[in-house]
């Protein structure tokens, strides 16, 4: 653990205080698996997007995101990273574009762990908050990403502080209950962005199989036992969920749960009818939020200039193609272009 955590070994054979015998015995009983960063974008505002190459070829992104005042935890955070969980996705949001290409796998513990020793290793800076909000939902994925947890927060792994780590997930209620029993204190956003089952079965298909009362009554069960406050995402999308209604109805969840909300304004898809709300109307919504009490900030994005959200390097390099290149959605026929559209386990300002 030491070499592997503490002097980030990525061989055996660096390994110089064990016998050479051992060395070659470890080796061919247990090889290191590596991941190969294959492209690196940084944005104007220093954010930066991480391509990974896996052992079998697969593709996966993370993104660093240098300061990051009130992102997730404490008042500012600072170096946090946004990691993936799985190949591809399978649930389908429908303004992400990891979901584009279906799901191809789930990511091993070493793969989730080796982004984090990776990125550091490569930009010299150290990871101390950390949200998995990348590709994939992190609750389908939940041994290999619980495993994950233990080695990133363990004295003898990288050491982050269980509440320096946020989990996105975009509603997978009886996970929610599992990771509740789970004996760590990390933190939890859910990726809402719709306050009625009505909007929420609109964009994310995931409400038809675990509807919002289920949603809520399994955060019931984290707040409760985890005694921790709890981040509602809510991407607002003009005419689809930022009515005054929506408003209400959201903040009447906020309190329930005491939960603070972060709102996120949509990213324009080229093709898609849905846009981004007016200023006017973003503020308003905020207003009404605030006006019930309830902690809620609206998003600045970052990244927007390097395709930051989550799927959307991955796409334009299995593709071979220029960002500027349109990919489509096969389910729905529409065209979006990958620079534009974004993933919203929040994935919207990383
Ligand atoms: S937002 Fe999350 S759950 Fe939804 S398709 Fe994207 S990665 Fe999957």
């Amino acid at each position: 653990m030491d070499w592997l955590y503490q002097k980030r070994a990525g061989a055996f054979e660096e390994m110089t205080d064990l016998p050479q015998s051992l060395r070659t015995r470890l080796a061919e009983a247990c090889p290191i698996g590596k991941i190969d960063i294959v492209r690196v974008i940084g944005s104007r505002d220093t954010t930066r997007k991480f391509l990974f190459r896996l052992m079998d070829g697969n593709l996966i992104e993370s993104v660093l995101i240098p300061a990051s005042p009130a992102l997730y935890g404490e008042r500012s955070d600072r170096r946090t990273l946004c990691v993936s969980t799985q190949v591809g996705c399978a649930y389908g949001c429908k303004f992400c574009a990891s979901g584009l290409e279906g799901f191809s796998r789930n990511l091993h513990a070493n793969e989730i762990v080796d982004q984090i020793i990776a990125i550091e290793r490569a930009s010299g800076e150290e990871i101390d908050n950390l949200v998995f909000m990348g590709m994939g939902e992190p609750l389908a994925n939940f041994d290999n990403m619980i495993r994950a947890i233990r080695i990133i927060n363990a004295p003898w792994g990288l050491s982050i502080g269980a509440r320096r780590i946020t989990i996105s997930t975009s509603g997978l209620a009886p996970q929610i209950k599992k990771l509740t029993d789970e004996p760590l204190q990390i933190r939890l956003a859910i990726s809402l962005h719709g306050a009625t089952d009505e909007v929420r079965n609109q964009i994310m298909p995931i409400n038809r199989r675990y509807n919002i009362e289920t949603l809520l009554s399994a955060c019931d069960y984290y707040v409760a036992r985890k005694k921790q406050r709890l981040t509602f995402e809510y991407i607002l999308i003009a005419g689809v969920n930022d009515s005054d209604d929506q408003a209400l109805l959201l903040t009447r969840h906020a309190q329930r749960l005491s939960a603070k909300v972060n709102l996120i304004p949509y990213n324009t898809v080229d093709g898609l009818l849905w846009s981004r709300p007016s200023r006017n109307r973003q503020e308003k919504f905020l207003s009404i939020l605030r006006a019930h009490g309830i902690p809620a900030t609206l998003r600045r994005e970052k990244g927007g200039d390097i395709d930051a959200a989550c799927g959307q390097l991955r796409l334009q390099t299995k593709q071979g193609r220029d960002r500027t290149i349109a990919v489509s959605r096969p389910h729905s026929g529409v065209k979006a272009r990958p620079g534009k559209t974004f993933c919203a386990h929040s994935k919207a300002d990383v």
